[in-house]
């Protein structure tokens, strides 16, 4: 297998993590006998540093002509008096709409050896894995007309869908699905708003495409009770910008840390993957870093660009593997009592990036000496 990945690891603690990323595919790279050529290139605010824009044409060019785009983290303090249009986070908004990924990917999911580190009870999030299928470029975000008329007091934004963007949509959620557990949760508000109803007509079509596929319809008010009540009887999630973006931050709860969550976005000309945190200014430089969402979020790149759906459960695997042994990054190190403290061994960004790579090393190698005998 060839790719061509182009890394942007952008700012703050966006470099510390995704080198442990970029480490790991290269791992995989080797012990699979693949090849993945890796071109890094600056975006936000080091690269409004070097070029004068936070997203250079070189960057978006190199983007353009890969199979998939790892993006560390943008912003930084130093830039927060600019105009947002100057801003690093701008170049994150540019080099999105170039590529034009329409379905985000937002896995939530209840590690075992993290359950004390939800805010939900264990036995509610136990075996919880969800996936979110938000739709990215549509609905109340993107609709016109949009205003805000200071003089009349009177403010204006429009949720608007075709049929075919939630036709793809669907479709992706569909395909996901029938590669996981096989339920389609569609959610929307179709009591109460007509492009809510469009939604729910268009994914029922899309339904009959997958007759081995089960489709259930939430309304966003009663999903938001039940991804806390009862996360597990959730498989793939599809819903409209909005309501994905409140409901997969709320189901993050689930995992219990910003530093373990990755996310693809995939449809575009290029898939985007990153993960979710963003620059942390507050930890950058100090080694605290969680490098497991962006190391997981190269998991996701081998799963959906890639087609390496072994080598991404082999890294999920390795990650599973080193949390249950007790290593933790400070994020996700418990506060208990003495006994608890003493289960945990706390590492910082680079060693926990090592135990990984130890962990899926030997993953690798026994596979390969099960296919010896
Ligand atoms: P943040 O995600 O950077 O940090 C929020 C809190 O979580 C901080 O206390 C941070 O220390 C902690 N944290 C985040 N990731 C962590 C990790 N991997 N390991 C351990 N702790 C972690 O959000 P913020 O503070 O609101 O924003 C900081 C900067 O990042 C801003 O400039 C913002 O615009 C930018 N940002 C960028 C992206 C992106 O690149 N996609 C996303 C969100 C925020």
């Amino acid at each position: 297998m060839q790719l061509k990945i182009t890394v942007v690891a952008g700012d703050g603690i966006g470099p510390e993590v995704t080198r442990e990323a970029v480490t790991i595919l290269r791992s995989v790279a080797e012990m699979g006998g693949h090849s993945f050529e890796f071109t890094e290139k600056p975006i936000g605010g080091v690269a409004i540093k070097e070029h004068g824009s936070p997203l250079p044409t070189s960057t978006l060019d190199a983007a353009l002509e890969s199979d998939a785009v790892l993006l560390g983290a943008v912003g930084g303090n130093e830039f927060n008096s600019l105009p947002p249009s100057k801003r690093p986070e701008a170049g994150l908004l540019q080099l999105r709409q170039a590529l034009g990924g329409f379905a985000n990917l937002r896995p939530s999911i209840a590690y075992p050896a993290l359950s004390g580190n939800s805010p939900l009870r264990p036995e509610v999030t136990e075996g919880a894995n969800i996936l979110f299928v938000r739709e990215l470029l549509s609905g109340l975000y993107f609709g016109e007309p949009r205003s805000w008329n200071k003089d009349t007091g009177v403010a204006l934004n429009t949720m608007r869908y075709t049929r075919e963007e939630v036709v793809r949509v669907a479709r992706v959620a569909f395909e996901l699905a029938s590669k996981r557990r096989k339920k389609v949760t569609s959610v929307d508000k179709a009591n109460v708003l007509e492009v809510s109803q469009l939604w729910r007509a268009t994914v029922i079509e899309v339904a009959a495409e997958y007759p081995d596929v089960t489709l259930e319809h939430q309304y966003v008010d009663a999903c938001a009770m039940h991804l806390m009540n009862t996360p597990r009887n959730f498989d793939v999630v599809v819903t409209e910008n909005l309501f994905g973006d409140i409901l997969s931050d709320e189901a993050a709860v689930i995992t219990g840390s910003l530093g373990m969550l990755p996310s693809g976005t995939v449809g575009g000309k290029v898939n985007l993957y990153e993960r979710v945190h963003g620059s942390a200014p507050d930890i950058a430089g100090t080694g605290k870093a969680n490098p497991l969402g962006a190391i997981l979020t190269g998991a996701m790149l081998l799963r959906h660009s890639a087609k390496l759906e072994q080598d991404a459960l082999a890294i999920e695997t390795a990650v599973n593997q080193v949390l249950s042994q007790g290593h933790r990054t400070a994020d996700i190190a418990r506060s208990g009592d003495a006994a608890q403290q003493s289960r945990q061994n706390i590492v910082s960004t680079q060693e926990m990036g090592k135990l990984v790579f130890g962990a899926l090393n030997e993953i690798f190698n026994r596979k390969q000496s099960l296919h010896a005998v």
